[in-house]
């Protein structure tokens, strides 16, 4: 069974206390320590282990991925250029053949999206998942190729020989140093562990979301009803507007085999200025006369909170550091709502600069700069680097997605009624409602800045 198989991996003999860096008697030195079994961790500690390297992944949860629970949407075809057909390896949810955006009002929603057959042919475009599955999946083959995964061990600090990392150290009930040549932090959103040993400065308030999210069983077959989807087949729907009530955030909703996953944030920066709690968001979607349908006679089995990194690519800290990489969330490395993806490329390409950094015995920035090129080269920067403009006009004008949310709205539902008019004067009464809630001068000058940052 999968949940046994970390069971039968022996775990290193840990000694009982505390006991300072200095004078614990040397414990057995491992070529990488990795702190975090999520996507970003586990994938680095596989592809390190399957090239020979001696490997400690530490996490503190009770299984891979603790940090954050539920379900999410991967995006297959990248995932599978790392790891050819993983779907064929672990129980997925749903292949998501149906993308749909929603621009919400109080009371209506315009949508657009696209459905396609294609889609639900191998390699699968997007697959939802229950992250413990995947999570778990990921770090049991990190385990067959010969790493060792402690659950349950809590990374208190790194341990620094003056700029040099040189290990982690793990905080009670084990107390235990471990010792490597090569530390990688993926301990994901706002890590503690880079900002507290002077790596990183502190993720911001702006920069950082807050997100709410509840799974909600029902059914398979009303599922796929209510979604309009073929058996087996799922949806993912971006929510946009309404839910975050003019400040800077959005809401999703995605369909797993017998449950849908609704959630919804926005930056810890907009809930103090908004007075309201990620809770009070997803009550908003909830209730919203749309979406309240889809939900209906379901049970909440899940409910919690997550933090995801959201400043983009103007906000990735330092990520190479004597003897120590950054990978996944704790690097910043999201794009829009996508980290999983991006977790898991950060941690194939911090395994290759550690190869290389084993290879040359040499695990100084120089060597270890190898990560950051390799980043720099990937679709993962480049891509986050193309949107960094997009991520700097939605903090700067939050307004954006409500505002025109609502514009589109009352534009849409003008244009489907049917005064007794001509057209001519229908068209001038719909301009004059539409500029009524933005004047034109600022309707143009926000295309202007939308056109630049589409422009690049
Ligand atoms: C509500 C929500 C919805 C999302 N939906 C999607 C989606 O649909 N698709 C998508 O691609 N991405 C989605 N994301 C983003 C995605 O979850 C993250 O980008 C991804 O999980 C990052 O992986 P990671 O390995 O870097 O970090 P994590 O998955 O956070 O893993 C970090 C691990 O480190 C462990 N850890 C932390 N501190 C320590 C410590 N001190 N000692 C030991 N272990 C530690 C944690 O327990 C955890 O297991 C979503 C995020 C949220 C919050």
């Amino acid at each position: 069974m999968m949940s046994d198989w970390f069971k039968t991996k022996k775990p290193h003999k840990l000694p009982t206390r505390a006991q300072p860096a200095t004078d614990a008697p040397a414990p057995r030195k491992y070529d990488a320590v990795v702190v975090g079994a999520g996507p970003a961790g586990a994938s680095a500690a596989y592809f390190m282990a399957r090239d020979g390297l001696d490997v400690l992944l530490l996490e503190r949860g009770p299984f891979p991925g603790a940090k954050t629970c539920g379900g999410a949407a991967i995006i297959a075809e990248q995932a599978h250029e790392l790891f050819p057909n993983f779907w064929e390896e672990f129980s997925y949810e749903r292949i998501v053949t149906r993308l749909d955006y929603w621009w919400l009002s109080e009371d209506s929603a315009v949508t657009a999206g696209f459905t396609s057959s294609r889609l639900s042919a191998a390699p699968y475009n997007r697959l939802s998942v229950k992250r413990k599955n995947l999570y778990t999946w990921l770090a049991a083959k990190a385990v067959a190729a010969g790493a060792t995964l402690l659950l349950g061990h809590h990374v208190a600090g790194v341990l620094l020989d003056g700029y040099q990392a040189v290990g982690v150290r793990v905080a009670p009930p084990q107390s235990t140093d471990y010792l490597a040549d090569l530390v990688i932090l993926a301990d994901g959103a706002n890590s503690l562990l880079a900002e507290r040993a002077g790596l990183i400065p502190p993720v911001t308030a702006a920069n950082l979301s807050l997100y709410a999210k509840e799974t909600i069983a029902l059914p398979p077959a009303t599922i796929e009803e209510r979604f309009c989807l073929p058996p087996g087949q799922g949806a993912a729907i971006g929510l946009i507007g309404y839910p975050t009530a003019g400040y800077n955030g959005t809401g999703s909703i995605h369909t797993f085999h017998d449950s849908i996953n609704i959630s919804a944030g926005m930056s810890v920066s907009a809930y103090a200025a908004g007075g309201f709690s990620p809770g009070d968001l997803l009550e908003r979607i909830k209730k919203h006369p749309r979406i309240q349908p889809l939900l209906d006679g379901g049970v909440t089995t899940e409910y919690g909170a997550a933090m995801i990194p959201e400043g983009g690519y103007h906000a990735i800290p330092p990520l190479v550091h004597p003897g120590l990489l950054i990978a996944g969330d704790a690097a910043s490395l999201v794009n829009g709502i996508h980290g999983i993806n991006l977790a898991m490329w950060s941690g194939f390409y911090a395994a290759k600069a550690a190869f290389e950094a084993k290879k040359n015995r040499d695990f100084s920035i120089r060597k270890l700069s190898l990560y950051r090129t390799l980043l720099d080269e990937s679709f993962i920067l480049q891509n986050m680097r193309t949107n960094a403009k997009a991520a700097t006009l939605q903090r700067d004008r939050p307004y954006l997605f409500d505002l025109y949310s609502r514009l589109a709205n009352e534009a849409a539902y003008q244009m489907v009624r049917a005064y007794p008019m001509p057209v001519k004067d229908k068209r001038k009464f719909i301009w004059r409602k539409v500029t009524s809630l933005q004047p034109v001068g600022k309707i143009a000058a926000d295309i202007w800045q939308v056109l630049k940052v589409v422009k690049g």
